[in-house]
């Protein structure tokens, strides 16, 4: 399988923050909307101040980035606004499933709370899917920095929308400098509720966290995991768990997280037997797409077209939506990527 047709094929998203997905031009818009200044209005050169370039040397440059924009991002017309058109976007790569994850508590207000954000996600997204024709689904994020009764608000409201758009919850935000323990009770509750769980764990900090996700707080997929390779206890535990890990390539590489493609880890996780996927995290900070990843993980990272293939149908079977959704995702998926395997062999 040829990486170059990657574009056509149909991809399952499992890892993409909204807030991380936004258009330049789009952020533009908001700004002026809201009332913002801005150092330009054109879109090229706005994009360095969105963008992380080849000058990104650490996560704190690439999220200096989120720190320019995220005033933009909060409000009832905004968040319905990126909603629907991260849709357009993940249609346009061909990306048949996604789901996309924030944290309510980072886009409220005062005067918009974190219920009227998720409103207005989903509303976005609901408008999205119908005009694009794409499945797309929503997780809420509890977020490290953020208090413990924070994220139990967030678990509450994803029990609210389950079934009705949401289908998880996450933890992010910087796991060096934030424990989880403080939100542990938050995870416990979404144990209790069955809500699925992934939990952002060895992107920046050791394996230990990955470990701390599945037996602490009930991980059922690991954003990034990647340092997970170091412990040999960790991947066994991944393994008998049956946990699956959200690789995002170049995020890493940004983050310098990991040095270089050729030095990611995807490739020997893969090789470990764990059940890896390929994520884009966030594209339109990283300025990437979905097939971008893809191209990357076999190229630079060493997958071979087989275990590519596998990642995608891994990706379908691991993703949070209902089984009726998930058995159509798979068929695509099947259908496109093992026949054509088979036709190519
Ligand atoms: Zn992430």
């Amino acid at each position: 399988m040829n990486p170059a047709n990657f574009k056509t094929l149909p991809k399952v998203d499992l890892h993409r923050h909204l807030d991380g997905s936004v258009r330049v031009a789009t952020l533009r818009d908001l700004a002026v909307a809201g009332g913002f200044p801005l150092p330009s209005r054109s879109v090229r050169r706005l994009a360095p101040h969105c963008q992380v370039g080849r000058d990104c040397r650490s996560l704190a440059d690439f999220l200096q980035k989120f720190f320019f924009f995220y005033d933009f991002l909060k409000s009832p017309w905004a968040v319905e606004r990126i909603a629907c058109e991260i849709c357009e976007d993940a249609a346009a790569d061909n990306v048949v499933y996604l789901e996309t994850r924030f944290a309510p508590v980072l886009q409220a207000t005062r005067e918009f709370p974190m219920e009227d954000v998720v409103e207005c996600a989903l509303r976005g997204i609901r408008r999205g899917q119908k005009k694009f024709g794409v499945t797309v689904r929503l997780i809420l994020c509890c977020y490290r920095s953020e208090s413990p009764a924070s994220s139990i608000r967030t678990v509450e409201l994803a029990r609210r929308y389950m079934g009705r758009g949401v289908v998880g919850v996450d933890f992010a935000g910087d796991e060096i400098r934030h424990p989880a323990r403080p939100h542990y009770p938050a995870f416990r509750l979404a144990q209790k509720y069955d809500i699925p769980v992934t939990i952002h764990a060895g992107e920046a900090a050791g394996p230990d966290r990955v470990r701390e996700a599945i037996e602490r707080m009930g991980a059922r997929r690991i954003g990034h995991g990647i340092h997970s390779v170091e412990d040999r206890r960790v991947l066994d535990l991944l393994r008998k768990h049956d946990i699956t890990l959200e690789i995002c390539p170049t995020s890493n590489v940004q983050t310098h997280v990991a040095k270089s493609y050729r030095a990611h880890p995807l490739k020997r996780l893969a090789d470990a037997g764990i059940a890896v996927t390929v994520n884009s995290d966030d594209p339109g900070v990283s300025n990437i797409t979905l097939t971008h990843e893809y191209r990357m993980a076999v190229r630079r990272c060493g997958l071979t077209a087989a275990q590519m293939a596998t990642a995608v149908r891994r990706a379908a079977d691991a993703a949070f939506c209902d089984d009726s959704t998930r058995t159509r995702i798979r068929r695509i998926i099947d259908r496109n990527w093992f026949s054509s395997r088979r036709r190519a062999a």
